[in-house]
């Protein structure tokens, strides 16, 4: 089982831990704890270096298996052994990158629902840029331009960014938790961990975020596309 501390600090950067299994054909190791997102509602996963008994291997891909977080090696160098002390660095400027896009399409959804009571259906995003998709009827460029202004507004605003870990119970006891689906988290999850963009936005995410609005920067709608009778995609970008 490895302790996830992105969940509770988005900013840990490095990382001591200790390699508690290794798979020899997929060229992985599983740590007792890491920094390391492994990817997961929209969010890519990170890259970096694991540095273990002073030999750098490049972390190619990572991924979460039940209660194990994967990281694949990249290379041919061989494998180090279970036991050994490593040190986790991640790619901190793609990983940063990825906190404010994820932060700026959290803006973008708690806008169009608070402003057009629109519900998201999807999304995905890499580095600086994403994809929302809302239930909406009509999308027009003037709407999409007084979108940008809004999420731009509340951006700057700069509102709070707070992370909790709920008994399961405890979430499903707020109502603004149910638009996004928390009825969909599956029996056996205990715990629901809360995004929550002060007086703006609460949802059930896993990602990783900034502690702040003011840090997303500025957002362009950039685009937009019918997906449908009542399904429309945004697209954005940060600078
Ligand atoms: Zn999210």
């Amino acid at each position: 089982m490895t302790e996830l501390l992105y969940q509770t600090d988005s900013y840990t950067k490095e990382f001591d831990a200790n390699i508690i299994s290794v798979l020899l054909a997929e060229r992985a190791v599983i740590l007792d704890r890491t920094a390391f997102y492994p990817g997961g509602g929209g969010q890519p996963c990170d890259f970096g270096t694991l540095t273990v008994a002073g030999v750098t291997y490049p972390v190619a891909k990572v991924k979460k298996q039940g209660d194990d977080v994967l990281h694949f090696l990249g290379g041919d160098l061989s494998l180090p052994s279970v036991g050994s002390p490593s040190r986790g660095t991640l790619d901190w400027a793609r990983r940063y990158e990825l906190m404010r896009t994820h932060t700026a399409l959290h803006v973008l959804c708690g806008t169009v629902f608070r402003d057009y009571g629109a519900l998201v259906t999807g999304g995905d995003m890499e580095p600086l840029k994403g994809r929302m998709d809302f239930e909406f009827e009509t999308m027009r460029g003037e709407l999409v331009r007084e979108i940008e202004a809004a999420v731009n507004r509340e951006a700057a605003q700069s509102r709070e960014v707070r992370v909790k870990i709920l008994p399961r119970e405890e979430a499903f006891q707020i109502p603004d938790l149910i638009r996004t689906k928390i009825n969909l988290l599956p029996e056996g999850i205990m715990q629901v961990r809360t995004v929550e963009i002060v007086g703006l936005d609460l949802q059930a995410d896993g990602g990783t975020h900034v502690h702040n609005t003011n840090e997303v920067g500025i957002i362009r709608v950039v685009d937009y596309k019918s997906k449908g009778a009542i399904n429309k995609r945004l697209y954005i970008e940060i600078e």
